[in-house]
């Protein structure tokens, strides 16, 4: 098996064993694209690698062996493209089977991939293609996305090269024809012309929950940090079909769609869809027999709002979720819906999973898990000290000892802002926690989210949580609002579930509610209703954005 290649020590029998045996080799210049894909390829290539389908009933499925010829085609295009070792290109396909193209060959060539949302504006593309040097652009044949790329233009001069999913454009290259009239072998580069285990891979995006997103770079040792997350976390299984819900513009996408899945012998699967419909997505994880699933939070809330007895869930082993924290409410009645338990992971795009629900431990609803293999965290408090039980503080990662594979280098040509959250061997990642006696980490919020009213510190996950117990909630935010006695006062802004009306009995109610379940210090004392929360393209709920409306007020 291609796993035992890189860990000394597939199987274990438990957190602990996992802990303190769990071991990477890597090779001297691992590159995935030659060292897994191409590998799997050689010897079984008919294993089946992708099965895509989108929302118009197109199918597709992809075996190793074609994904090795493909890639070889798409980076013979890209060297005659001018694209070189080192050369950053840009990417934005949506969930188009042409991704997994595109990245392998990237990886092939050595050149650094930046997949990218296809939300971005013309603002935005010109923002990344001047911070990152971008050479050329790939992108779906989508009018707003080729108008946007074509209007940056005139201001990103070492844009070199456009490319277009199967259309013929003036001043495009058509990627399938292209790729078509390439050779289906390309030589593995060496020596100079070779990337090398610390040479940048990959450049993502952060989902720009809190500001700005942040350029945060991979090395090609990255892949193997994923590992965990498909193996250890995700439990995808070998011949199995594994689901993320992600686009490929975002990190969550190469945590569950190529790297670790593949290493672990499971197939990915791709639903290329629009809108997000829960009625459709649940139908086709029953139809294609998906075996593992992974989803933000907000999946599985609109899920628990669906009639689940209506749907087949056989060959769904086992499902995992990341991305924002989950309420006990939400796993709660999925358990009861499905008998499965949501297994939460943590982690940012500048890691990989940190802390998790392992496949040996109880879950705890509400509690993100314990520290992940090779991982070394700790809770600080405002003064640097490490917490007690039970107290609360910022997760850290130590990097004194080791840096955990799969952990950013940094933010890509940013030194200040690495060294400010990275610094005296200390990674600092923004976000509260505390831990329990058992050493399970509970989320409290982001730092910047944690509401200080009346000398109280509010933590808005617990309130959320407690907020959504009541069933005339499907999602809220916790926010707060300046005020003059108390320094800050709780808000909730609540999306209310079919069948209820805003109005002022209800807000009483759910104040009622929430001083109840929690400490009545907590309770929200505004509530505004709203027909849906400001998110992030990949569905997370932007404190931030109201609170700046507030604040204008
Ligand atoms: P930005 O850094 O641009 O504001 P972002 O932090 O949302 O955006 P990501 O890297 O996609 O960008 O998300 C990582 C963050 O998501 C974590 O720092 C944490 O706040 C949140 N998160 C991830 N998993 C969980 C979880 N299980 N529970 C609570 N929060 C989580
Ligand atoms: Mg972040």
């Amino acid at each position: 098996m291609l796993l035992e290649k890189y860990l000394s020590k597939v199987n274990f029998d438990s957190y602990e064993d996992f802990i303190q045996n769990f071991k990477l080799n890597i090779p001297e210049n691992f590159n995935f694209a030659y060292d897994v894909v191409d590998e799997i390829a050689s010897k079984t290539p008919d294993k089946i690698a992708i099965v895509w389908c989108d929302e118009n009933g197109n199918e597709a499925t992809f075996t190793f062996g074609q994904l090795k010829e493909y890639s070889d085609r798409t980076a013979n295009f890209f060297k005659k493209a001018g694209i070189k070792k080192g050369d950053p290109v840009m990417l934005i396909l949506k969930r188009r089977y042409e991704f997994w193209f595109a990245i392998l060959a990237l990886h092939k060539i050595g050149a650094i991939c930046i997949p990218a949302t296809h939300l971005l504006t013309t603002k935005d593309i010109i923002y990344r293609n001047n911070a990152a040097d971008i050479k050329m652009i790939v992108c779906v044949a989508e009018d707003e996305v080729i108008k946007h790329v074509e209007e940056s233009l005139e201001k990103s001069p070492s844009v070199m090269a456009k490319a277009l999913i199967g259309k013929d454009k003036e001043g495009w290259y058509n990627f399938n024809k292209e790729i078509e009239n390439e050779s289906p072998d390309f030589e593995r580069p060496t020596g100079e012309d070779a990337p090398t285990n610390d040479s940048i891979m990959l450049l993502y995006f952060t989902s720009g929950t809190t500001g700005m997103p942040k350029m945060v770079s991979h090395d090609f040792t990255y892949p193997l940090g994923h590992i965990v997350t498909a193996k250890y976390w995700q439990n995808v299984i070998d011949g199995g079909l594994h689901l993320t819900v992600a686009d490929t513009g975002w990190a969550k996408a190469v945590w569950g769609k190529i790297y670790g899945q593949w290493l672990a012998g499971s197939a990915v699967f791709v639903y290329d869809y629009d809108k997000f419909v829960p009625k459709e997505l649940l139908e086709v994880i029953c139809k294609y027999g998906v075996t593992t699933f992974c989803a933000p939070p907000t999946i599985y809330r609109f899920f628990i709002k669906e009639d689940l007895s209506k749907y087949d869930f056989s060959k769904l082993k086992y499902c995992t979720v990341a991305g924002e924290p989950l309420n006990p409410e939400v796993y709660n009645q999925f358990y009861k819906a499905t008998g499965i338990r949501l297994m939460e992971g943590y982690g940012q795009t500048e890691l990989t999973v940190t802390l998790g629900t392992f496949p040996w431990m109880e879950p705890k609803p509400g509690s993100m898990g314990k520290p992940s293999a090779g991982y070394e965290i700790d809770l600080l408090d405002e003064n640097g000290n490490s917490c007690e039980v039970g107290e609360e503080g910022q997760v850290v990662i130590r990097t004194d000892k080791i840096k955990p594979v799969g952990m950013f280098g940094g933010y890509y040509r940013d030194k200040e802002l690495t060294n400010k959250v990275w610094h005296d061997d200390i990674y600092y990642t923004g976000d509260m926690a505390w831990r329990d006696e058992d050493g399970y980490y509970w989320f409290v919020g982001r730092a910047d989210d944690v509401i200080k009213s009346s000398g109280y510190r509010i933590g808005p996950f617990e309130v959320e949580s407690a907020l959504l117990e009541h069933p005339a909630v499907l999602e809220c935010a916790i926010t707060a609002v300046p005020d003059p006695i108390r320094g800050q006062i709780v808000k909730a802004t609540v999306v209310l579930a079919k069948n209820y009306t805003p109005g002022d009995d209800l807000v009483k109610e759910l104040q009622d509610h929430v001083k109840k379940v929690t400490a009545p210090y907590k309770y929200p004392r505004i509530i505004e209703f709203v027909d849906e929360l400001p998110k992030t393209i990949s569905g997370k709920i932007r404190r931030v954005e109201i609170r700046a409306k507030d604040q204008s007020k």
